[in-house]
């Protein structure tokens, strides 16, 4: 979706006072979609800093106002947890923020990281029946804005709840282990967070950039977590440091979310030359251990002049705005479909558009080769046309005869992950899929080891942040009632 960078011009609206009449919907409907302001591309591919800038209170209260505040709100329907999104939209248009938070929480732990990451285009926004005949309710836009406001006003913090006495391990720090460690603690639990890496955050910190999620709003979730009483371990790996047997002696319960964290490779000659990245390395390097700042910071990454990135999900969208921003003058975004087939969120492709990303669509790398020191030096590319579609609906891309050279001097493989294996390796007993997924019941998390829940991607495969805290959630309250209850009743498990 590509919308205008000009201020809309607003009818002129008095915002209704607190039982006022509300607008007609013909009033609702002749508001223009806010947009979201932006740092200028030219400005922004050269800074990590945070590409939207979140709409104003009056651009906000103007937004929600276009709600029409449908009888069935299919909105709701297209939230992966069902978020009540007409109840806050409304109180967002009476300037009730305060309330409009309440609200946004009871159903999501992490509105200032969705409100910034979910594909809200594919969800909520894709069935707001405004979007039938104009522009959808920008909800995720909106969303943000009432979580960058809690946090610069009255934020409510996270309260423990009475002691229960259970103590329960989680076993990763990102989305999905965040969100359960939160409702366990509030619920009296004593809540232990294991993570492996030395930052919680899981890819909210290490992968996603700090130009589309600053990290502090990460760290800001952690520390409240803290404050109420969580312990987090950080450089602990579990099945490692320390083992899941010996987690099962000192707690109730153990909730897995592990991730899926592991890079896929394509097997293809060259691909072991220096200066061929996975994405998570390069991500890694350059987000949690901040090598955009090198030498300020200790770890480098290689400065390119020419770069290919390979893959058209949303981690090769970061991967490559990131290679521009660390200055390189070419960043191919190599795509074996079309842009229609691009798994990516249309915000972020438009964006690396604008930033000067040039996209080799029908192309996919078949070897690399490299110079007398082993660095890559090239990558040959076939190309691809598309042909029946295959079992994902998307059309097959089928290769040609006819190959491209492309100088490159790096090259960032972005193909997508595998689960985090470890825990599922070293832990007799729990179930996985056939790629190593860990198998849970739906709708609880609970796994085929009794007291162990498992939730997030090591579960779903590479998914999205509100289906992980929605994981999270879902097993928080399992493990209450399987901690107050003490039953456990038969497990179903469907591979
Ligand atoms: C670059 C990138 C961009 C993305 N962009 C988006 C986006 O725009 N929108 C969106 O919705 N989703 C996006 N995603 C997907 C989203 O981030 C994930 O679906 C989500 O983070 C999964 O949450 P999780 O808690 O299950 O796992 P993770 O976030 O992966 O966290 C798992 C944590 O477990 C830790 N861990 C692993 N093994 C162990 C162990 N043995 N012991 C202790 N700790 C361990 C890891 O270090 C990690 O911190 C993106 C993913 C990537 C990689
Ligand atoms: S579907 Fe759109 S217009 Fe209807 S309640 Fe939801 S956000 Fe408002």
């Amino acid at each position: 979706m590509s919308e205008s960078k000009q201020a809309p011009q607003n009818p002129a609206i008095e915002f209704p006072e607190r039982g006022e009449p509300a607008l007609t919907p013909k009033q609702r409907m002749a508001i223009p979609r806010q947009p979201m302001p932006e740092q200028p591309a030219e400005v922004r591919s050269r800074n990590f800093l945070e590409v939207n800038q979140g709409l104003s209170a009056e651009a906000a209260r103007m937004e929600a106002l276009r709600c029409i505040q449908c009888k069935d709100p299919k909105c709701r329907q297209g939230c992966p947890v069902g978020i009540n999104i007409p109840a806050f939209v409304k109180k967002v248009a009476e300037g009730d923020f305060a309330e409009g938070v309440r609200i946004l929480k009871r159903d999501n732990a992490l509105p200032a990281v969705c409100g910034r990451v979910c594909p809200q285009e594919g969800q909520c926004e894709k069935v707001c029946t405004l979007g039938k005949k104009g522009e959808p309710v920008a909800i995720g836009r909106i969303e943000r804005f009432l979580a960058d406001w809690e946090r610069e006003h009255d934020r409510e913090p996270i309260v423990a709840g009475p002691a229960t006495g259970k103590k329960v391990a989680i076993v990763g720090a990102g989305p999905a282990g965040l969100t359960a460690a939160a409702d366990l603690v509030r619920l009296g639990h004593e809540v232990h967070l294991f993570e492996a890496l030395h930052r919680a955050g899981g890819v909210l910190v290490y992968g996603i950039p700090e130009f589309r999620l600053p990290k502090r709003i990460v760290h800001d979730e952690v520390r409240q977590l803290e404050t109420a009483g969580v312990r987090l371990h950080t450089s602990v790996v579990v099945g490692q440091t320390v083992t899941m047997d010996e987690l099962h002696e000192r707690f109730d319960a153990i909730f897995v979310a592990t991730g899926a964290g592991l890079p896929n490779f394509m097997d293809l000659p060259g691909e072991n030359l220096n200066g061929v990245y996975s994405a998570n390395e390069y991500l890694t390097r350059v987000n949690l251990m901040r090598a955009y700042d090198f030498p300020h910071a200790d770890t480098p990454v290689a400065r390119s002049r020419s770069v290919a990135v390979v893959g058209g999900g949303n981690v090769a969208m970061d991967a490559a705005r990131t290679a521009k921003r660390l200055g390189a003058e070419h960043v191919y975004l190599v795509y074996r479909r079309t842009r229609a087939e691009m798994p990516a969120r249309l915000e972020e492709v438009h964006h690396a558009e604008e930033e000067g990303i040039e996209f080799l669509f029908l192309h996919n790398p078949v070897r690399y080769e490299g110079d007398a020191q082993g660095r890559v030096n090239k990558a040959v590319l076939q190309k691809m046309a598309l042909g029946e579609p295959d079992a994902s609906g998307r059309r097959r891309p089928v290769a040609t005869d006819e190959t491209v050279e492309l100088e490159v001097d790096t090259a960032v493989v972005a193909i997508g992950n595998g689960p985090n294996p470890l825990v599922p390796r070293t832990t007799p007993g729990l179930r996985t899929k056939r790629w190593g997924n860990i198998l849970a019941e739906k709708g609880s998390g609970r796994t085929s080891l009794k007291a162990v829940w498992a939730g997030g991607d090591i579960v779903l495969g590479a998914a999205t942040v509100i289906l992980a805290m929605g994981a999270g959630r879902a097993a928080a309250r399992s493990i209450d009632e399987y901690l107050r209850t003490g039953e456990w009743p038969e497990v179903t498990l469907e591979e």
